[in-house]
């Protein structure tokens, strides 16, 4: 049975869906206003992970994970691109880096969300359960604003386990801002004048962050569901402040799972652009063309989710060792294959099992990295060229259904990374001289005769990966 840290309870508890069969998921997506990195992918992939396993043992995944398209960060980003409309540079900056985003996640192999609402689409819903909350005492106007009365509800602090009279004390007070309590947070906010606005029976304004979600989740599912995810630092204020709002509105449990993965540093230091440690896939990409998105990805499956990461150069080169003792792995499996060498079907099942196992205690993926590596020392030990097949056919079916990992690639990739760059720098001045035929000549060959398919970035490169 499926077991999951339960930052409600701070205990493992056995997966009980609401509809029996069904899992409702609902994750805080990026708020899109500056290039992607890292820890953006490790959030994605953590859930891509989590929604592939729910799958694989049988469960239907209804998932939802937003976007934050207005906020004060895309708006201050969009006054920077100088004197033009603020609301169209608003739209500009969150458009262009939702696009960065996305084109990430695909190179990640991480699949689309079942929906993938955007806050600025939700604001007549969100301008209900703003009024909701209002009517039935838990909120209220203040010079424009309208703010959350945290005095209203008694299980303030439960998702975070923080105590009101602490937090109180801990609690700095805002000047000239009409708040009862400086607890209380904001559910929608007076707009300036340039900025984006949208008219409500407060005045005209915008919704505070955690009411975004709160609206989207509840408006998608219709009520309470199983998980909702996100980075630990969303556990509070966002997510106690979530919980308060949507439980006071409803009247009924919000969430009944809590799952949290731990953050990313670089050399222990938060990843920032002002500290040069900001790791992005491109960066990755362009030292590692072939498979640097398959080596970050054994780096956060080797680390728990729960758990932070520090991600240093050190953890890269160990990270390219194991991907390359995979691919030699598979080298030797594939010419056992070539020589009449057959998988012994029962034994995959089996190793599944034993993969499965960890994976059910709280999606272990550590413990299932190193059971994989556990059976390639076997294999290559007892030297018996079954053992091989077998074991790379279970490696690679658990770490492309699970992991979305292709780990069967071709090492001879690599050695044909001179003549790969040539070509692309050849369709690149193809493509420039608008010679479209030559240019998809090239893209063509390449494929055909070496097997390697291109990749157009949005910023103009063009990456290469071998097809399967
Ligand atoms: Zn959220």
């Amino acid at each position: 049975m499926l077991k999951i840290q339960n930052s409600l309870t701070k205990e493992k508890e056995a997966l009980k869906p609401i509809i029996p069969g069904e899992i409702k998921m609902y994750v805080c997506g990026p708020t899109v206003y500056d290039e992607p990195h890292i820890g953006h992918l490790r959030s994605a992939y953590v859930f891509e992970v989590v929604r592939r396993y729910l799958k694989f043992s049988g469960f239907k995944v209804n998932f939802v994970r937003n976007v934050t398209d207005v906020d004060d960060k895309i708006i201050e980003k969009a006054r920077t691109a100088g004197p033009k409309d603020l609301n169209a540079a608003v739209r500009e900056v969150s458009l262009k880096y939702f696009d960065l985003y996305k084109n990430d996640l695909k190179r990640m192999g991480i699949q689309d969300p079942d929906f993938e609402p955007k806050a600025t689409e939700y604001i007549p819903q969100m301008i209900a359960l703003i009024g909701e909350l209002i009517e039935k005492g838990h909120a209220y106007a203040a010079g424009g604003d309208v703010y959350f009365n945290v005095a209203t509800f008694g299980n303030y602090g439960e998702v975070s386990h923080q105590r009101i009279d602490q937090m109180l004390e801990e609690a700095c007070v805002e000047t000239g801002v009409l708040k009862k309590s400086p607890l209380d947070f904001a559910l929608w906010k007076s707009g300036k004048e340039d900025e984006p606005t949208w008219v409500s029976p407060w005045g005209k304004g915008r919704p505070g962050w955690h009411i975004e979600c709160s609206a989207m989740s509840l408006s998608y599912f219709g009520g309470g569901f199983d998980i909702h995810g996100g980075g630990r630092d969303l556990i509070f204020p966002h997510h106690e402040n979530e919980n308060a709002q949507s439980r006071c509105a409803t009247g009924k449990p919000f969430v009944n799972l809590w799952m949290h993965h731990g953050l990313i540093t670089t050399n222990g230091q938060k990843m920032s652009k002002s500290l040069k440690n900001f790791v992005t896939l491109s960066r990755l990409l362009e030292d590692d063309p072939a498979f640097g998105d398959e080596i970050l990805k054994l780096t956060f499956l080797g680390t728990h989710y729960t758990a932070p990461l520090d991600y240093t150069s050190e953890r890269l080169k160990m990270d390219r060792q194991v991907w390359k003792r995979f691919m030699d792995f598979f080298e030797s499996a594939r010419n056992c294959e070539k020589n009449g060498a057959k998988i012994a079907v029962k034994s995959v099942t089996e190793i599944h099992h034993s993969f499965r196992e960890a994976m059910d205690n709280d999606f272990n993926t550590p413990e299932v990295l190193t059971k994989m590596h556990a059976l390639i020392n076997e294999a290559h030990r007892s030297g018996d060229a079954i053992a091989m097949v077998t074991a790379a056919a279970a490696i690679r079916n658990f770490g492309s259904e699970i992991f979305g990992i292709v780990f069967d690639q071709n090492i001879q990739a690599t050695s044909l990374k001179p003549e790969i760059e040539a070509a692309i720098h050849q369709r690149a001045l193809a493509r420039k001289n608008k010679d479209f035929n030559a240019a998809d000549d090239i893209r063509n060959r390449l494929l055909s005769e070496r097997n390697i398919e291109l990749r157009d970035l949005p910023d103009g490169r063009t990456t290469w990966r071998v097809k399967l």
